[in-house]
């Protein structure tokens, strides 16, 4: 018997470690890579451990999403006469247990890239050596994974332009199928424990459907239409142009394969129909798909600079001459969280955070770019909001954000470019659609007059929007303020 310990993968269709376990099982030689045929290793038990030092990490939307997926990935197996074997504890005692329950000699799985992780690992793969048992890991959260795309030199990129065409150069796998029914093993599981029983409550949030299907679901519609605008309207919230596969990505309830073969499949469709197999250059939605594989490979890009620099999690990737002294101001850093700022973009932004546990992209730049820029408030306490309402928080990418927006990051915004909330509201969200959703103290409010909310007196603002907060602090002098910082922190004079 064999052992696929899920982890961040919640899904059996494109696993190439449970793939490769499935093959193994029969000794099916092309798929094992074995040109000589090996020997049958026996049913795969598909495996899950609640490890503790992984829950501290969590939050409510992640454990909710994360415990409805994997109801789905149990029927998935359950409807192939297996099932999903459910343990608590610490990896590194219940995988040799397990092993040993079920006569397991080989335990597989694909590959964690933090630091964190790759310690549990390597304490794994210790703790199932003393006990005899064999053990692989796979490549398989990204398409390219860390050293394989590199400088000329086979240095780590830390500028994501190069990286971004060699990995768009590069051929991509197809995706993998999922194990037959046959290679599973006849197991039956645990039930799956509350969220109460994990330590959690259920969010307050509206966390999207979990599982494989609803995230097929999120894709195909996706690259009927989305795709085909992306380049235009991703950045405008409203335009409904994004994917919302990052909590698919994060948890694993969709392989990379399976959706960079649908963006490909996208651009097959428009110029197969359209112009009977030419490609026209000039086709912005070819533009637009691009752009969107460019945005998967912006993941890959941040999952190999965490790969390569593991204290990026606490610390700045980018070192200043002195300390960034960042402010420590508990009232503004609450009012940032509550979205009560005064500034309507930034309010929306942290508003939809709580309200679905997601926020768009362009607002989680702003949002950023408020707290460390305008605020002068450390990017970690942002980050570990983060990491606490957002469902589809990954270290890799939520770091590499927050690194981005307070100029400490690789290929970072510079220090000098300083979102002013206001325009970036008026460019973005200019008929304050966004904004009115989320924050209605402003719905009645003409968008103009949301645009110049920092401009009205307070006795126009009680005119328009009684109920909304005047702005705590003024743009210009903190933008001043967040220039002199950096600059004492280069060193400058
Ligand atoms: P789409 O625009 O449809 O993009 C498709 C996929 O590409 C995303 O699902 C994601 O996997 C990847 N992607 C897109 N943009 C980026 C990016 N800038 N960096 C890395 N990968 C990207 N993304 C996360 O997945 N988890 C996070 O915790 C996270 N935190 C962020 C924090 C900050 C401060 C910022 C500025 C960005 C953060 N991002 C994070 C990146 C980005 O905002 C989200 O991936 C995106 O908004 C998710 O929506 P979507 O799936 O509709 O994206």
């Amino acid at each position: 018997m064999q052992i696929h310990w899920h982890r961040q993968d919640l899904r059996a269709a494109d696993n190439r470690a449970l793939a490769r376990a499935a093959a193994a099982a029969t000794g099916d030689a092309a798929s094992t890579g074995d040109a000589d045929g090996a020997a049958p290793r026996g049913a795969v038990i598909p495996v899950f451990v609640f490890d503790d030092d992984v829950l501290e990490h969590a939050g409510n939307p992640r454990v909710r999403y994360m415990l409805d997926s994997l109801s789905a990935l149990r029927s998935w197996y359950r409807e192939r006469g297996s099932d999903l074997v459910v343990a608590s504890g610490d990896p590194t005692e219940v995988l040799p247990e397990l092993a040993a329950t079920y006569d397991a000699d080989r335990v597989v799985w694909n590959r964690d890239y933090s630091g964190l992780a790759r310690e549990r690992d390597a304490a794994v793969r210790r703790a199932l050596n003393e006990h005899d048992v064999e053990r692989e890991s796979f490549h398989d959260d990204i398409i390219h994974p860390p050293g394989s795309i590199t400088t000329n030199d086979g240095d780590p990129y830390s500028v994501f332009t190069y990286f971004g065409r060699k990995w768009q150069a590069r051929e991509k796998p197809d995706p993998i199928s999922p194990p037959r029914a046959e290679t599973l093993a006849d197991v039956s599981g645990d039930d799956l424990p509350t969220i109460d029983e994990l330590g959690f409550e259920d969010p307050d949030a509206d966390v999207p459907e979990a599982g494989t299907e609803p995230a097929r679901e999120r894709l195909e519609a996706f690259c009927a239409d989305g795709i085909y605008r992306y380049e235009d309207d991703r950045d405008y919230p409203t335009r409904d142009s994004v994917s919302r596969l990052s909590v698919d990505l994060k948890f694993g309830t969709i392989g990379i394969r399976e959706v960079h073969a649908a963006t490909e499949s996208a651009r097959e469709r428009i110029v197969d129909v359209e112009t009977n197999g030419d490609a026209d250059p000039d086709d912005e939605r070819i533009d637009s798909i691009e752009e969107f594989q460019s945005q998967l490979a912006w993941r890959e890009f941040y999952t190999h600079v965490l790969f390569f620099n593991p204290n990026v999690v606490t610390g700045n990737y980018r070192e200043y001459e002195h300390d960034i002294e960042w402010r420590n101001d508990p009232e503004e850093l609450q009012a940032w969280k509550d979205g009560e700022t005064g500034y309507p973009i930034v309010d929306a932004g942290m508003r939809q955070l709580k309200s679905e546990a997601y926020m768009h992209n362009r607002v989680r730049m702003i949002v950023a770019s408020f707290l460390t820029k305008d605020l002068l408030i450390d990017w970690r306490e942002g980050y570990a909001h983060f990491r606490e309402y957002l469902a589809d928080h990954d270290t890799a990418n939520d770091n590499g954000g927050w690194q981005w927006a307070a100029s400490t990051g690789t290929d970072a915004q510079p220090y000098f470019r300083i979102f002013n909330p206001m325009t970036q509201g008026e460019r973005y969200d200019s008929d304050a659609e966004y904004i009115k959703t989320h924050v209605p103290e402003l719905r009645d409010a003409e968008a103009d007059l949301i645009h110049e909310w920092d401009d009205l007196t307070p006795t126009q603002r009680h005119g328009v929007a009684p109920d909304y907060p005047a702005p705590i602090v003024d743009h210009s002098e903190r933008r001043e303020a967040a220039l002199s910082m950096f600059e004492a922190a280069r060193g400058d004079d």
